[in-house]
């Protein structure tokens, strides 16, 4: 939380210049001093001592020039952050397509492994067919040399076995061609789709590549935009900001009042606060969730000026 400043610094100072006069002015402001008493709420008088690097700040900058400031940077960092949100969702597309290729690819070496065993079975089927055939001949040439009809049996059952071992071979010689012809059909399909999600990858990393490329751009763009409107403002409501912004969730260290409620956290906002907010005196955070709250009007003349 912030802490509020004590008001009694500033009228402790010499009145002399205009300067002075625009204090009496806010001194002038009944209800800034009475209602002081929450820690949540900050009340900006100008720094003591400014740094260096914001001693340009003109020290009468008024609470509604600081808000409109603080605000203008909220919608800057609020672009940033959703460039960084965007880009940060596309390389996933492309990682799902790498996946969905890489997928694809073990299926089809799987098929292909699959493919050459079957061949390997068909050369193996086919050597056992010659083997068996030769079996045969020469069985056949020692029927004509048998002295016996027991022999000669003997020799036919083999020769019967041989040609139903060959007939066995036919069978799984078929079986492989079929099992290859369909393993074929799914490999070009594969195949296939391979293809098309790989030219889907080119296209996709090309167009992210783009995408990336351009929002770089207007990222660096909006750095430097934002660098410009952390200049103008003050060191202590600067860090106030990073801070409150780093804690908050959604990046939001500036909400506007919405409907009664915080734009950040929705709690509700009396009445009294609002009308506090609306006259832009004081710089008031919500008391719940500690952001810098503005009202509408003003959040609404930046909006109109940024377009
Ligand atoms: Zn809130």
């Amino acid at each position: 939380m912030i802490k509020a400043k004590v008001k009694a610094k500033e009228s402790a100072k010499p009145v002399a210049n205009s300067k002075e006069e625009k204090k009496k002015v806010k001194k002038a402001e009944p209800k800034a001093v009475k209602k002081e008493t929450t820690k949540t709420k900050i009340e900006y008088v100008e720094p003591a001592k400014p740094k260096a690097k914001h001693k340009d700040i003109s020290p009468d900058v008024t609470v509604e020039e600081r808000l409109k400031a603080l605000f203008n940077l909220q919608q800057i960092d609020t672009a940033i952050d959703k460039i960084r949100i965007v880009r940060g969702e596309l390389p996933l597309e492309v990682q799902d397509l790498e996946d969905e290729i890489a997928g694809l690819e073990t299926r089809m070496k799987n098929y292909t492994d699959e493919v050459n065993a079957l061949e390997d079975t068909i050369v193996q089927r086919k050597q056992q067919m010659k083997d068996s055939l030769a079996l045969i001949k020469k069985y056949e040439e020692q029927q004509n040399k048998v002295r016996n009809n027991r022999e000669f049996d003997s020799l036919t059952k083999e020769i019967e076995f041989q040609n139903l071992e060959i007939q066995l071979c036919e069978k799984r010689i078929k079986e492989a061609k079929a099992n290859i012809a369909a393993k074929n059909e799914v490999i070009e399909k594969a195949q296939a789709e391979l293809d098309e999600r790989k030219s889907d990858l080119k296209h996709k990393k090309a167009e992210l590549d783009d995408i990336i490329k351009e929002t770089e751009k207007e990222e660096k763009s909006l750095i430097k935009e934002s660098a410009k409107a952390e200049e103008v403002m003050e060191e202590r409501l600067l860090s106030a900001y990073k801070r409150i912004r780093s804690n908050a969730r959604n990046g939001l260290a500036v909400v506007t009042v919405a409907r009664d409620a915080c734009g950040g956290c929705f709690n509700n906002i009396p009445p009294q606060r609002q009308m506090d907010i609306r006259m832009r005196k004081k710089i008031i955070v919500c008391e719940y969730c500690g952001r810098i709250l503005v009202d509408q009007e003003l959040a609404g003349v930046e909006v109109l000026e940024e377009a």
